[in-house]
């Protein structure tokens, strides 16, 4: 670990908190995090030459796996061409067209950098059509990191227990109404109570743990929408092209006015996108007044590699994830179960965390019960074992088409042992 350590001292001289995104610093499980210096198929490298099983896959991008051969030759075609113009370019295209080919609400999309960009985009532009100012969104819901949507969310900020973050304004966080996450009679009462301009909704939640929405619950916010003149925003930046080629939308069809998407359709370079309805779409500039921009939005390499890799996402390769996922899910709650160590697992698609507590969560507050020092120990018994999980108990384990009886059954050679270390500190 000496390199991963000299590293992390340099990164913490000149970077806060050494990372440049919070979870990356272990700081939930403690430990010195492993600096990565290659990836191959289902595997990632450490710079002290350990190889672990990865299942973070960049938190979701890489679903074909490291360095996938026709994600390699995309890129490096069009790396040979050129970086960035800043004009439009025939790759932004081919990506906008596989998404609307895709998704079948989103009629025009906009290509951005990041899911943050996407969801922040896509509230101004619910503001902006609607002209009102207040959102809805749901405790234990992460849309990245913009003012507005930060107020108890999920992701790294259920990891460190901030309860609200500073340098947002009291004039932006008092837009948002924030609801406990499967309570439709809350949003029944929001909407009696106030205006409201959208409601911002993870398609399913992933952020806070795996926690799917009850049956029905997703097409219940479209109604009450539709009735209060509101916009539904359904961000798919986590689930969208990794639970089915549609992404959540292909296993829960409700349509919603907004999408957003990232991740998987950057292919592990930064891109992302927010699209729906054509006649909302049209207010976005230069077409309408709402202003949006991007000097490396729709860059040529992230186009490159997203558009292979959702090429790359055949039938073939969706149930090789789906496989790994029902295989590794089962493993860990089958171990946890022998050792003795209060779980749950929970699943929506290929998407399965584990609670280390007792079931089922539905909601942000029953996701917060869990022992978070019991899943510490699990996690470095697995990691000193060569695989590497999430380094928060908030978060999905992510499989790849590339996880292969190989990497599968080193998982679970690990895993009685991790659970034991489990079992130990309850
Ligand atoms: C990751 C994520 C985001 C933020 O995307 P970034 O690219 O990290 O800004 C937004 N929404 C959801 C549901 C996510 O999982």
């Amino acid at each position: 670990m000496q390199n991963s350590e000299d590293l992390f001292t340099r990164a913490k001289a000149v970077v806060p908190g050494g990372v440049n995104s919070p979870v990356r610093a272990f700081g939930a499980v403690g430990g010195t995090p492993r600096f990565m210096a290659s990836g191959e198929g289902p595997y990632i490298t450490d710079v002290d030459g350990n190889r672990y099983v990865d299942l973070v896959c960049s938190w979701g991008p890489m679903i074909l796996g490291h360095r996938h051969p026709a994600v390699v030759e995309a890129v490096s075609k069009a790396m040979s061409s050129g970086f960035s113009y800043g004009t439009a370019t025939p790759g932004e295209v081919e990506l906008a067209e596989a998404i609307v080919g895709r998704v079948a609400p989103v009629e025009k999309v906009r290509l951005v950098s990041s899911g943050t960009e996407a969801t922040m985009s896509a509230v101004r532009l619910a503001r902006g059509f609607t002209g009102r100012s207040k959102v809805i969104k749901f405790a234990g819901c992460y849309h990245g990191h913009v003012d507005a949507l930060l107020a108890s969310a999920g992701s790294g900020v259920v990891t460190f227990g901030l309860p609200d973050t500073p340098g947002v304004t009291g004039a932006s966080a008092a837009d948002t109404i924030v609801l406990p996450y499967n309570d439709i009679e809350a949003v029944e009462e929001a909407f009696a109570a106030a205006e409201i301009a959208c409601v911002i909704t993870e398609a399913c939640p992933a952020n806070m743990g795996v926690v799917p929405p009850e049956p029905g619950f997703n097409a219940r916010l479209r109604e009450l929408c539709t009735a209060n003149g509101a916009l539904l925003i359904i961000d798919e930046v986590l689930t969208g092209f990794r639970v089915s080629p549609s992404g959540w939308y292909g296993l829960d069809p409700v349509d919603a006015d907004l999408m957003t998407f990232g991740k998987v359709m950057g292919g592990g370079l930064p891109a992302a996108a927010f699209g729906g309805r054509a006649d909302v779409m049209a207010n976005l500039a230069p077409e309408g007044p709402v202003y949006q921009a991007g000097t490396l939005a729709g860059n040529p390499l992230a186009c490159a590699a997203g558009a292979a890799t959702l090429r790359a996402l055949d039938a073939d390769a969706y149930a090789r994830v789906d496989a790994a996922a029902v295989a590794v899910g089962e493993a860990a709650a089958g171990a946890l179960a022998e050792a003795g160590v209060p779980h749950r697992l929970q699943r929506a698609g290929s998407l399965f965390s584990i609670f280390f507590t007792n079931g089922p969560v539905t909601n942000f507050a029953e996701a917060q019960r869990q022992n978070t020092q019991a899943f510490t120990a699990f996690f470095h018994a697995m990691l000193e074992q060569g695989v590497y999980l999430p380094p928060s108990a908030y978060e999905a384990w992510f499989l790849s088409a590339a996880h292969d009886d190989e990497a599968l059954d080193r998982i679970a050679a690990a895993l009685p042992h991790a659970a034991k270390a489990a079992a130990a500190v309850l």
